[in-house]
Parts: structure tokens; sequence; C-alpha cells
């Protein structure tokens, strides 16, 4: 399949352009588009056939659903049940990098759902998708455009990498603004309950909802609980080499020194204040131990680019399960299928 490459200036969007790939969606094509989170692999999510094409391009399990997408937080009116008191309870992160899993409506086809009751429903904050789903006139289907496994990609030379002849369209907006992909909130239990940690943290959900649930699972801990969360039990963001996760301690360092001293060509991904430990090795800066929105914005990327240096191993700094970093800290545990701590 030949794949258009459409450069659009997020700051300056270019509606010619976003109206050829808003009839692609509307022909039943498949587009990759930038959003606030990562980059998106959207189809018509109301045209079954459109939606397979996602699955197949990515290489994605069937039972694992996708996020409906909308421009307008009212639309959803039309595919799940939610009464006035939470949508204006949602409204205050709409739009933006949250996902709501709420009770469907018929309309909703079974594929997106995994044949579950319920769908997840986003409104993304970048311009360049806003004007996509709006011109498209439908909502758009999408889960992250990366081979199904891989880290999701956070710029436009990474979408290429794993979609270019498997979609008809790839929109190069640039970089994306957080780097990890939305969190998601069940609105359907009695307490809402958080299946993936993300941009907007428990601190945020806690100021509107109260009480909010953090099953063990998104620690890494217990077993997911896959009627709620299908999607969680794949092995995700994971690079093809090896990867070691150092938990966040006072003796990281240290503990690094000593287990390092068994692999014969690793590489050290650390943060910058780190670096002066560790010169007889190969580095990748992860970024500041004291800035967390740097991290993530750069994760996604660093994984990819420590894949393809010549080194075995990839050994790599966590930080603490605190606001963002536990969101970071979900990605790196399911990268990883080591963990040195104390
Ligand atoms: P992705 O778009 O690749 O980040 O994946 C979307 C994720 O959203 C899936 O892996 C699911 O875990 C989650 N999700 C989508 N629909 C539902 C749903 N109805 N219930 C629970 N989780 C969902
Ligand atoms: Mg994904």
């Amino acid at each position: 399949m030949e794949t258009k490459i459409l450069k659009i200036n997020p700051f300056d969007v270019n509606l010619e352009k976003i109206n050829i790939a808003a009839d692609i969606i509307k022909l039943g094509g498949l587009v990759v588009f930038p959003t606030e989170t990562v980059y998106g692999l959207g189809a018509n999510a109301l045209n079954e056939n459109a939606v397979k094409k996602i699955y197949k391009a990515k290489g994605r399990p069937a039972d694992n659903p996708l996020i409906m997408h909308f421009d307008k937080l009212e639309k959803i009116k039309d595919y799940v049940y939610i009464t006035e008191e939470l949508l204006e309870k949602i409204k205050i992160f709409v739009p933006g990098p949250i996902t709501f899993v709420l009770k469907r409506k018929s309309i909703v086809p079974n594929i997106i759902t995994a044949n579950m009751d319920t769908v997840a429903v986003r409104i993304p904050a970048h311009p360049i998708a806003n004007k996509l789903i709006e011109m498209s006139g439908v909502p758009i289907a999408a889960p992250s455009a990366n081979l199904s496994g891989k880290p999701s990609p956070t710029i436009a030379e990474h979408v290429v990498e794993d979609m270019k002849g498997r979609v008809d369209v790839i929109i190069d907006g640039g970089n994306v603004d957080f780097g990890l992909e939305s969190t998601v909130i069940d609105l359907t239990e009695e307490i809402p309950t958080i299946l993936r940690p993300g941009p907007i943290t428990p601190e945020n959900l806690k100021e509107v909802f109260g009480k909010i649930k953090i099953p063990d699972f998104v620690y890494g801990k217990g077993k997911v609980d896959t009627a709620k969360a299908p999607g969680m039990k794949y092995r995700h963001y994971a690079p093809d080499k090896k990867t070691i996760l150092v938990e966040y301690s006072e003796n990281r360092i240290n503990i690094i020194k000593e287990k390092i001293k068994n692999y014969k060509n690793p590489l050290l991904v650390i943060f910058e204040e780190d670096k002066k430990f560790f010169n007889e090795y190969d580095i990748m800066i992860s970024g500041s131990k004291d800035n967390y929105y740097k991290i993530a914005v750069n994760l996604f990327s660093i994984l990819r680019d420590a894949d393809k240096t010549d080194n075995d191993v990839i050994i790599i700094e966590g930080v603490l399960d605190k606001g963002l970093g536990i969101s970071i800290m979900n990605r790196l545990r399911k990268a990883s299928s080591e963990i040195w701590g104390e």
C-alpha cells in the first residue's frame, strides 16, 4: 500500500491537507495523526471493515479494545449512557489526555469494544486531531500508531518506521506534548477506577471525583482484571533487547555499580545527575530526576533509540511512584523483564 505523508503545522493547521485525510477516513481508510499524548492510528469508528484494518495494520489482538475519539464532548451522548451530573464533572478534563470508560449504547460496533458492554471515549486537545475528527464527521477509533507491543510513537519518524506501507496517510505534526498514552478511568464502577495511569494524575482526579481507586496492577503488582482492562494484560512498550529497570532509591548508584559488572556491553539510560558516576559506560540521558514531565515526553523515543544501538542490554533508572511518576513506572515495568531494587 502506498502511504501519503502530509506535513501539517499544529500551530497553523492547513485545512486543505486535513480535508485530504478526512476524505480517507470517510472512505474507510487508515490515517495516522498526532495527538497531545502519542500518535494515533485512526479509522471511521462506525465502519466495521475500516476498524478491522486497524487491528491488521498493528498486529493487535482482537480482544484489546480501541478508544473512540470525538471532537466535542456533547457528541458522546449518542454512544454512551451518562448522567448530566457526570458529564459536568468530566467536562473539567475535556479536551485533554484522558479517556473515560462508560456504558455503551448499541450503536457502538462490537469490534471497537472487544464485545464488552462498555466503551472508552476521549476528546483530544491536539488541534490536528480535533480538526481531523470534525472534518471526518464521524467518531474516529484509534489506538497508538505503533506495531503491537512496541513503544508508542511520539515523533513522526517512529510512525514511519512502524506504519509506512500499512496505512493510507501519515500526518506528520511534529512532536507530541506529553509522550505517554492517556489516563484511562473506568466510570462504570461505584468508585472511579484508574485502568491505565497517564498524564492526568490521581491527584488531579481526586479533586473532581473525591474518591478514586488505583488497582494494584497499575503498580505492576497483582493480577490484571482482564474482564475490565483487557488491554493491560499484554506485553507493551517493549524494546527487543533485554531491558532492566532500576527502582528509584538513594542507593541506586551502588546497586547499578554492583550488578552491571555481570554485563559485557550494557547501555545505561540514566538521569543527567547520575551521569558522572558512570563515565566508563555507554549512556543515554533520560532527563532530570527532578523533572518527570521531561522524562515522560522522551521516554518512548529513548526506548526506541536504545534498541537501535549495538549494546546487548538496556539498564534504565526508574522514578518515584508519585504523580506523573506512577505513569512513567507503569510503562517501564511493562517494558522491562527484570527489576533491580533494594
Ligand atoms: P491504545 O489506544 O493502544 O493506547 O489502547 C487503548 C487502551 O484503552 C486499551 O489497551 C484498553 O486497555 C483501554 N480500553 C479501551 N476500551 C476499553 C474498555 N471498554 N474498557 C476498558 N479499557 C478499555
Ligand atoms: Mg497502544
